[in-house]
């Protein structure tokens, strides 16, 4: 095409061919990305001097090789997703679907004038549409990746029904959260978009508090931390920065795979710690495979073997302190406040927007302009630029109040514990100590272990 013709078109064809440029450039810039950090998993074949000390070539050759299928797999997941949402738009996928669930509707009885039921038929599909689509290459990542690098630990029909499971929960929330903003979107008036607003914020609080007692057991299993050193030592450490714990959980996250974490969650004065079993050297079924245990203090254990998983008490309350650091400093209250502001503008602007009928030609929506739709298109299309660049700004953010909340722990007094723990969770966990710059400035959410062990072994950075 020529610059004239381009600029001749009517101004919806613009609109449509701007998003897909635009999402094709995001895919070959994040393709490209991808080449360079996997041509560090190729060339990097020994470990690197500084790094000698901490890591074996054993470990380091495993975690080359997983991370390098994992890096493959996800240029063919990546390039299959990025094609068929570009057929999706090119052959009009969304009026099509759109028109299937007005069918749909239709045979209950219920004509176009009622939008709201063909809005949630058309959730239904589409939702259904991208489950069976995704499930063969989660099939893929899950029996075929983790199974071959160790970390799977489900079996396939856990693994199916685990899935029907998380779709069947996902639609009793999408449903009828859906119909309700729709429903505020269309009586809200002039000031629709400060309701909506107000109406996600409050989903939201509702969500997070249901969801750790009500939705996650769903899932897995959560036990009480037993009575015991552990339990009195994380109680104690929370109550020397105030941190209003009232529970503490194991999870069961071994049943899915042997990947370790902990968090915390909950509201004002109601905190509670979740630990990964994998985490906890004591709790880590893959340790009960081999030798019995026998019940020698912590000390002497962790220096029996070093082929098991997980942490020692020391330095899980090394990783703890990292944790309730992020809390003492305030980040998941930023966090909540930037994502809200951003929620907030997004309404805004869609008020704007939502009025603009070639934004709805351009998607092939020649005589209707559904609610839905239109959050659909301005929500994921038409922000997308903006998306990017935030989701940039917040990945620099995170790594930003990573460094912190190890600084936190060293503050506390937990930095030697928290480095040892950071290289075995890396080890468990098979990542890959090496990362290209650029990559890692674009995808990491954290920093890389060697620059937090440096951050944390320097006395300069408080
Ligand atoms: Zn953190």
């Amino acid at each position: 095409m020529q610059m004239e013709t381009i600029l001749n078109l009517p101004i919806e064809n613009k609109i449509f061919y701007a998003v897909l440029v635009f999402s094709w450039t995001v895919y070959l810039w994040e393709a490209y990305l991808a080449y360079r950090q996997r041509r560090i998993y190729r060339l990097t074949m020994h470990v690197p001097h500084e790094l000698g000390k901490i890591m074996d070539t054993d470990t380091f050759e495993k975690s080359r090789l997983y991370q390098l299928d994992k890096s493959n797999f996800s240029f063919w997941s990546g390039l299959y997703s990025e094609t068929e949402g570009t057929l999706i738009l090119l052959f009009g996928g969304i009026p099509f679907v759109w028109k299937v669930a007005g069918t749909v509707t239709a045979r209950f009885g219920l004509g176009p004038e009622y939008e709201i039921f063909q809005s949630l038929s058309f959730l239904i599909l589409a939702t259904l549409f991208s489950a069976f689509t995704g499930l063969p290459w989660s099939i893929y990542n899950t029996f075929v990746i983790e199974e071959k690098h160790g970390f799977n630990q489900q079996t396939l029909g856990f693994f199916l029904k685990d899935a029907v499971k998380k779709f069947i929960v996902t639609q009793c929330i999408l449903l009828p959260v859906t119909s309700l903003l729709l429903y505020i979107i269309k009586i809200g008036g002039d000031f629709f978009f400060i309701y909506a607003w107000l109406f996600t914020l409050g989903v939201s609080l509702v969500l997070v508090t249901i969801y750790a007692d009500y939705i996650a057991p769903l899932f897995d299993k959560f036990t009480p931390l037993p009575e015991g050193e552990l339990k009195e030592e994380i109680e104690s450490m929370s109550k020397s920065i105030s941190f209003p714990l009232t529970k503490v959980y194991v999870v069961e996250g071994s049943k899915r795979s042997s990947h370790s974490n902990a968090y915390f969650y909950g509201f004002f004065k109601n905190k509670r710690i979740v630990l990964f079993d994998t985490l906890l050297e004591d709790y880590s079924p893959l340790n009960k495979d081999g030798e019995p245990e026998t019940d020698t203090p912590t000390e002497d254990k962790s220096k029996l073997k070093n082929k098991k998983q997980g942490c020692n008490n020391p330095e899980v309350l090394a990783v703890l302190g990292h944790e309730l650091g992020h809390w003492k400093l305030g980040h998941t209250v930023k966090n909540i406040v930037i994502s809200q502001m951003n929620s907030f503008l997004c309404f805004f602007l869609f008020a704007v927007l939502i009025g603009r009928k070639e934004l709805f030609v351009a998607f092939g929506f020649y005589n209707s302009q559904p609610t839905l739709i239109g959050l659909m298109i301005i929500f994921q299309f038409i922000f997308s630029p903006y998306n990017e660049v935030l989701s940039f700004c917040l990945t620099v953010l995170s790594r930003r109040f990573e460094f912190q909340a190890d600084s936190f722990a060293r503050g506390m007094g937990r930095a030697s514990e928290l480095y040892s723990a950071l290289i075995k969770l890396n080890k468990d966990n098979l990542g890959f100590p090496v990362a290209d710059w650029l990559f890692s400035m674009w995808h990491y959410s954290h920093p890389p272990l060697l620059e937090r062990l440096r951050a944390l072994g320097s006395t300069k950075q408080d």
